[in-house]
């Protein structure tokens, strides 16, 4: 059982881990070794104190080195699901379970929009995890939606499992190894259904399918956590970065505009803190 788990290694999961640290928590901290694909592409900062015109990079190395520095590890892992069980939580990953008495949401934004009827069918056809759920597909026929390169072997475990799969890539140099994938150009822009999924939209073309996996960095935040109250596809939160679940606090990007690193880094710390002070009264 951890202190705390943060999710997310962009600006605002640094900032949250440099501070837990120094307060000498016990705290897991779940994302990308690599840190975030963002925080690197900013071609000139001129707005982030103490980094004088750094770029995206320059600033990614220095988190690293910081991080190096003070002995902060990072657990490579995808976060598919968090449930409040009481009084912890418990955070699921492809292979993993983590449980922590409370949560730093840090998870950024998705750049690319749900499509319409996504949310809708979300557990009935509309998975986010190929681990998970890729089982329930054996011999179908699937859609599946990758924003990254990253993401490629779940597309290979999902083939493997399939009878068929039209891949929408949101990426270049797509590289998969399966006969049954098809890559379909364009943009999936609808799922339709009744009860369940029935087919996809994507172009001028409507496909019939039975399911649909979302292969993205970043879910919807109400969709990772059950219950999350959101607006506009942001964690709501208060001053102290506290949502609507006690002891789970968000910060950065997914908490909503601006989008910028001062302001990821300002919350991060803000709700470490908050973790601190919570931890204290319960
Ligand atoms: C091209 C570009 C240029 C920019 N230029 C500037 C600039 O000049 N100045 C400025 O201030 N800002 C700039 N920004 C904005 C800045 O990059 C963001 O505000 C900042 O990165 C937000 O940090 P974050 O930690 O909230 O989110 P992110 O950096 O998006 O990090 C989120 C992290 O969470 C991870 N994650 C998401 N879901 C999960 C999950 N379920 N499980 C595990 N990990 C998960 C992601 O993989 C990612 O590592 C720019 C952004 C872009 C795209």
């Amino acid at each position: 059982m951890f202190d705390c788990a943060i999710v997310g290694t962009g600006a605002a999961g640094v900032s949250a881990a440099l501070t837990l640290k120094s307060l000498n928590k016990n705290f897991v901290w779940l994302g990308d070794e690599n840190l975030s694909g963002k925080i690197c592409r900013a071609e000139k900062i001129r707005n982030y104190p103490g980094l004088n015109n750094v770029d995206g990079e320059g600033m990614r190395t220095a988190f690293l080195q910081q991080i190096r520095d003070m002995s902060i590890a990072i657990t490579p892992a995808r976060i598919n699901g968090i449930y409040q069980m009481g009084d912890y939580f418990s955070l699921l990953s492809d292979k993993t379970e983590y449980d922590a008495k409370t949560v730093i949401l840090a998870i950024g934004v998705e750049a690319v929009k749900p499509a319409e009827g996504e949310l809708e069918f979300v557990g009935r056809g509309v998975s986010y995890c190929a681990t998970c759920d890729g089982f329930l597909y054996k011999g179908k026929t699937i859609a599946v939606v990758c924003t990254a390169k990253q993401f490629e072997h779940e597309i290979e475990y999902l083939a493997s499992l399939a009878g068929k799969v039209y891949l929408v890539p949101l990426y270049k140099g797509v590289q998969v190894n399966a006969k049954n994938v098809e890559i379909v150009s364009g943009l999936l822009t609808k799922i339709n259904g009744t009860m369940r999924v029935q087919s996809v939209t994507i172009g001028d073309r409507q496909l019939e399918v039975d399911g649909v996996f979302m292969l993205k960095s970043a879910v919807v935040p109400s969709v990772l956590v059950a219950g999350l109250n959101t607006k506009d596809g942001h964690v709501v939160v208060e001053r102290d970065m506290s949502t609507n679940l006690k002891g789970l606090f968000a910060a950065g990007d997914c908490t909503g505009r601006p989008y910028q690193y001062a302001k990821a880094v300002g919350e991060g710390n803000v709700a470490a803190h908050s973790v601190v002070e919570f931890l204290g009264q319960s």
